[in-house]
């Protein structure tokens, strides 16, 4: 099979996946005998095919999860969780939150019918990047109290295992410290984790050459985009721009709770840009694949 097709086939697989943009508007606009060729990941026996909506919880209906939950088939919950915010001058908001869905996506068809993946949490924890503009953030505090609902609704349906999936450095610290308190405050099983988690620092140049796992719009992060929404990289130069210009209200940024990250600063702005351009569609589809298998493996050890 040439490089072309395949390239072609992965780009058909995440479209079915209703990922490329976001949404798809109806459930069956793939019917079943256009069915495209799927990398491996996505289709874990064989010939059997998996509306990848099917593990969308809210592109299921109520009959469809009561029905899940009731027979038992339906054990387990994912939430998605990411970020609004600058990914460089290159790469769209959406990246952190894209990514976590997509692999939570694809970790939840390879567990089907076992998980379900809830909506998505688009927006984190990203005061430090609030000079950069286009960034969202939330204070702590709500976000965290946002997964926790999410949490309490899903054990309100009898799920009893639930792994949090990160996808924003910013969220990281906030949810390995409350997924322990989550879990013994509802009483079942709560893990979080994020991602990146599946490559240990000894195998990264398996997946990237010069860059670091997982970096801020670097050779990984820009790889993933790629490979899973090439739309969402613009080729643009770094040329002719100053990001660092915008001189922002002081006031404003303490209202969001804004602190300076050491890794903010003009020079590893530049640098991550120039490290993006080591990325590749082919990198990309070997780190989806590789978290993708890490992450379905985790869900299954949780659910036993
Ligand atoms: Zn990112």
């Amino acid at each position: 099979m040439s490089t072309k097709k395949t390239r072609r086939n992965f780009f058909q697989s995440i479209t079915a996946s209703g990922l490329a943009t976001g949404l798809l508007s109806s459930k069956n606009a793939f019917a079943k005998g256009d069915a495209p060729l799927r990398p491996s990941y996505m289709n874990p026996e064989g010939d059997r095919y998996i509306d990848p909506r099917n593990v969308l919880l809210y592109e299921c209906t109520r009959r469809e999860i009561r029905e899940r939950i009731n027979s038992g088939q339906l054990k387990a919950a994912i939430i998605p969780t990411g970020s609004t915010e600058h990914h460089n001058e290159h790469i769209a908001m959406v990246m952190d939150i894209a990514t976590s869905l997509l692999i939570s996506q694809h970790a939840a068809l390879k567990v089907f019918p076992q998980a379900i993946v809830t909506t998505p949490v688009a927006i984190g924890y990203s005061p430090y990047w609030m000079e950069r503009q286009g960034t969202l953030t939330l204070r702590k505090d709500i976000f965290l109290g946002v997964v926790y609902d999410i949490c309490c609704s899903m054990k309100t349906h009898g799920i009893d295992t639930i792994l949090i999936v990160n996808g924003h450095g910013g969220n990281v610290k906030p949810l390995k410290e409350a997924a322990p308190d989550f879990s013994s405050e509802l009483n079942i099983k709560i893990e979080a984790c994020s991602y990146w988690d599946s490559f240990p620092k000894d195998r990264w140049r398996e997946f990237i050459d010069v860059g670091i796992v997982a970096g801020h719009a670097g050779e990984f992060e820009t790889s993933i985009a790629l490979a899973a929404f090439p739309e969402r990289v613009h080729r643009v130069t770094y040329e002719g721009t100053d990001p660092y210009k915008w001189d922002v209200d002081r006031k404003d940024l303490e209202r969001v709770g804004y602190y300076k990250e050491s890794f903010d600063t003009p020079e590893s702005d530049r640098s991550n840009f120039e490290e993006s351009k080591h990325a590749s569609a082919e990198k990309g589809e070997r780190i989806i694949a590789h978290a993708v298998n890490w992450l379905a493996n985790k869900l299954q050890k949780m659910i036993g």
